[in-house]
């Protein structure tokens, strides 16, 4: 259980400017509002806001948002509405709790379930970035609850969150969401290798691993006591089970194999004392070859910027370290949520994103305020593109006007080379149809056929189509009858 005072002593924390009051009166408001209502578990039903509310002053959200985590249910549950919502909250707030109760309704089953469900995450990531977070945090929580319903439930919220909610969090770069429901989903869909692993790695290893943890960090405190101007914290990592478990699956790798290496992460103050700290540590001990990683002059494409390596530790023990600043970690753990905290804080250097995260935090730059950022974000960002299913599921992102060409070549070079018919939602379309947010493309292939259509050019968007479209009718000897190339 816990309370409202624990939630704004966490807000005042991260964010020391957020406007307490209001989340007061958002907790008041939804208290009296849920009164009389109980969770599954037996727990008044406000809880479940307080902890989604948590969750999200964790991740330093803002104050509308922490706001809206309060209210989420309020809509769907009590007999209040969006419009008392609107009239108590203002109307960004309104568009929040709408957005969450809009991916709340998903009426299919199977593989229509697994689709629309992505569908509607990305179209409310499109208009709203924040509402993905309220959903996050409400997700973690009913997963936390789990145990209070039945197993069907049980093994449909789990296989949900581990295809659909997990992989969201990754492509935001919130590692820290992602492992926490990966590990609870995996508890429930496989509870056997759960447990087992569970055991090994709680039981049986944990003293030894902590052991050598301490002799570590002991041999290092020693050489950077000698260092000036370098702070620095070192953290023991977990490793996470159900990363364990991929990987032993992927790898075909026994638990030993996977879990020798031992996990430290070292946190400092700027990036020049990250390179030093890495510098002593290939000093002290020997590198191994082909582990060394520098994700801060190349980060990953999610963003994330860390320096690691693996070096062979004591008795040549296989140990890594993640070494980082503490920005560089906050981002690592909460992705872009982390961003507005950091751009509040002043600090903002350019980085590898997704393309467009990039183009968000470009406009967060340029915005004078949040309101002014959120209005560009759906003006700019999103207005000019789409997110379109293929019948697996994958979602692929197009400019807007697209057609069943860009997409075909999108998925694949020789689908678009050979593409013969399309289908939109089911029904059979023109190759230049222009494809709408949401739409489920198909794309039949004749195998017979030699190469694409060059008069494809006059209608594709996508400079990739355009680009395998000439190369590919250069391929099949036209050249001469194409202008300019
Ligand atoms: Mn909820």
């Amino acid at each position: 259980m816990i309370t409202i005072e624990e939630v704004i002593n966490k807000v005042q924390k991260k964010c020391s400017d957020t406007d307490t009051d209001l989340i007061k009166l958002a907790y008041d408001f939804a208290e009296s509002a849920h009164k009389g209502q109980y969770r599954k578990s037996g727990e008044p039903y406000i809880q479940h806001s307080l902890h989604t509310a948590y969750s999200l002053a964790q991740m330093r959200a803002d104050c509308n948002t922490i706001v809206a985590g309060l209210l989420h249910d309020v809509p769907e549950d009590t007999k209040y509405t969006l419009d008392d919502i609107k009239k108590n909250f203002g109307e960004e707030v309104e568009k929040l709790v709408k957005g969450i109760t809009k991916l709340g309704k998903i009426k299919y089953r199977g593989i229509e379930r697994y689709r629309e469900s992505l569908r509607k995450m990305f179209l409310a990531m499109a208009q709203d970035v924040r509402v993905i977070l309220i959903k996050f945090s409400d997700r973690l929580h009913n997963l936390r609850t789990l145990d209070a319903l039945p197993p069907n439930k049980q093994q449909r919220i789990a296989k949900e969150t581990l295809e659909i909610y997990a992989p969201i969090a990754g492509l935001l770069g919130i590692e820290r969401i992602k492992w926490q429901m990966e590990d609870i989903c995996f508890k429930y869909l496989y509870p056997d290798e759960y447990i087992k692993l569970e055991y090994k790695y709680e039981v049986e290893k944990k003293a030894e691993r902590q052991k050598y943890i301490q002799k570590i960090k002991l041999i290092l405190r020693e050489r950077l006591a000698k260092e000036e101007k370098i702070d620095y914290v070192v953290e023991s990592r977990m490793k996470h089970l159900y990363s364990i478990y991929r990987k032993m699956r992927i790898k075909d790798r026994q638990f030993d194999e996977i879990n020798d290496v031992f996990a430290l992460r070292i946190i400092t103050n700027n990036i020049s004392n990250c390179y030093k700290i890495l510098g002593i540590i290939h000093d002290i001990w020997r590198p191994k070859p082909g582990h060394f990683k520098d994700y801060i002059s190349v980060p990953k494409p999610n963003g994330y910027r860390s320096l690691h390596t693996t070096v062979f530790g004591l008795g040549g023990r296989a140990t890594e370290f993640q070494i980082r600043t503490r920005e560089m970690d906050d981002e690592a753990k909460f992705g872009i949520a982390a961003h507005w905290h950091y751009k509040q804080k002043g600090s903002a250097e350019p980085r590898k994103q997704p393309k467009w995260v990039k183009e968000i935090l470009e406009m967060q730059k340029s915005s004078s305020n949040a309101n002014d950022f959120i209005k560009k974000i759906k003006l700019d960002v999103f207005q000019n593109r789409i997110f379109v299913f293929s019948p697996k599921g994958d979602v692929f992102e197009l400019p807007e006007g697209a057609t069943p060409i860009d997409f075909a070549y999108a998925v694949h070079t020789d689908i678009g080379n050979q593409a013969s018919v399309a289908l939109v939602n089911e029904k059979v379309t023109t190759l230049d149809h222009r494809l709408k947010n949401g739409d489920l493309v198909e794309i039949k292939v004749n195998k017979n056929r030699k190469g694409p259509n060059h008069n494809w050019i006059k209608f594709v968007k996508t400079k990739r189509a355009r680009e395998k479209i000439k190369q590919n009718c250069r391929g099949a000897g036209i050249k001469k009858f194409i202008p300019g190339i």
